[in-house]
């Protein structure tokens, strides 16, 4: 093995020269800090910094709240955030005008959306999702369900394949994330909402992984409903908010749980009643986290004009990239590739199984190559097409050639678990 690394990765090597050299994407990545010496896949967990987010972080710290304080809520249009920036996102998923707002955590946005398409939808009490969903919205779900105390029940594909079957006439929401967590697998999401609607349920779409890493339709697709994270490839930092999307036949009809005043049609009138504003504005719940959703608003420019197909065109290219310099450099040491290898059928990341997988995953970021660990013995990569480039892809697949051939990950300081994997 030790000799043939060299040989097979200068063959790769100029390959990621080659195909850096044609990426049309690339000037992006000067955008964004990416600390010296570190490779970083780990995008889809926690995108990176941008400079641009720094410097407005910067000014509304010192300019907007430390001079202009209370004033800043009309002149610097902070009362209007959760609308601007939700216009910005629209277009990466996209969503109507006035269908989207960035607001709270992907995990209230998600209780906020199917208690509305529950509501929507009196009668029947079947939610169906995937067991392998991200567990918060499963667990909201459950929460949800329990609060509501009318009978309303949760059932789980095993498997996609299953989901067909799953969705009938008991079926109220069908509730699935777009590209999965772990594995990186791609619903089709146009068949799946039709499929609901074919059997009357209405489709919950959540974007965490999907959102700036590869174009989303949600009018063409008829999404129902739809929420999503700006931590992740929307780069908007860590907590950063989160936002839900309303299709507009539903605004009118549709009521949320959480009524706030900022959902409501005048907050300032101080009203003892609540009054549901117009549109998907009703789906705000409290004053919105400034601070946030300017780093978010500002990450955002770094989407500026790049055409979503051209990202994806990227995204595709730099898995396929991976897939096959690491299938090349590490073969016979027990990597299992768990993502679909059709890229029509992934999203933005990879992911192998390892038995060792945990320790290999703290080796690689002692060598400065930050991928993530996902339970029970997955290796997850995620490509951010922004600012990731081949080399990126490149030398993390060599990272894990030499950990794997020189089995340095077995080193006792690799196995100790922290909190946060
Ligand atoms: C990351 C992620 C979340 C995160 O929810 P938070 O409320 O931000 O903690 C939710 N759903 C999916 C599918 C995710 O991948």
């Amino acid at each position: 093995m030790a000799d043939v690394i060299p040989a097979l990765s200068d063959l790769w090597t100029e390959r990621a020269e080659a195909a850096d050299h044609a990426d049309r994407l690339r000037p992006l990545r000067a955008l964004f800090h990416l600390p010296e010496g570190m490779t970083y896949l780990d995008g889809n967990s926690l995108g990176c910094l941008t400079y641009g987010a720094r410097a407005r972080l910067r000014d509304v710290v010192d300019r907007e709240w430390g001079t202009g304080l209370i004033a800043s809520w009309n002149q610097a249009g902070w009362v209007d955030l959760p609308a601007r920036v939700g216009a910005r996102i629209a277009r990466l998923v996209g969503a109507e005008e006035g269908a989207l707002v960035a607001c709270d955590s992907t995990s209230v946005n998600l209780f906020k959306v199917l208690a509305s398409a529950l509501a929507l939808r009196p009668g029947r009490r079947v939610i169906v999702s995937e067991r392998s969903n991200f567990p918060t919205d499963l667990y909201m779900a459950e929460g949800l369900a329990s609060l509501l105390n009318q009978g309303h029940e949760l059932r789980l594909a095993d498997h996609a394949d299953e989901i067909p079957a799953l969705v009938t006439d008991e079926t109220a929401v069908l509730m699935l994330t777009q590209a999965n967590y772990r594995t990186g697998a791609l619903h089709d999401m146009a068949a799946l909402s039709r499929l609901a609607h074919e059997r009357g349920a209405l489709a919950l779409w959540d974007l965490a992984h999907s959102a700036g890493a590869l174009p989303v339709d949600l009018a063409g697709d008829g999404a129902d409903f739809a929420i999503g994270c700006g931590y992740k490839y929307l780069n908007g930092g860590p907590g950063a908010p989160a936002f839900l999307y309303v299709a507009p036949r539903h605004q009118a009809a549709a009521r949320q749980p959480l009524s706030g005043w900022f959902g409501h049609a005048a907050p300032f009138a101080f009203e003892a009643g609540y009054q549901p504003a117009s549109g998907v504005t009703r789906f705000l719940t409290g004053t919105p986290s400034v601070l946030a959703l300017s780093a978010l608003d500002a990450a955002l420019d770094a989407f500026d004009g790049v055409d979503m197909a051209a990202l994806r065109e990227k995204s595709v290219a730099l898995t396929r990239f991976f897939i096959a310099a690491v299938e090349a450099l590490c073969a016979g040491h027990g990597l299992q590739l768990v993502t679909p290898r059709e890229p029509a059928r992934r999203g933005s990341q990879v992911s192998f199984t390892h038995p060792a997988a945990y320790a290999l995953c703290q080796a690689l970021i002692d060598e400065g190559v930050v991928g993530d660990f996902r339970a029970p013995d997955i290796l997850r990569f995620g490509f951010a097409p922004l600012y990731n480039s081949f080399a990126d892809a490149l030398n993390a697949a060599i990272t894990i050639a030499e950990l794997l051939a020189s089995k340095r990950y077995e080193d006792e300081r690799f196995q100790r678990r922290n909190t946060v994997t």
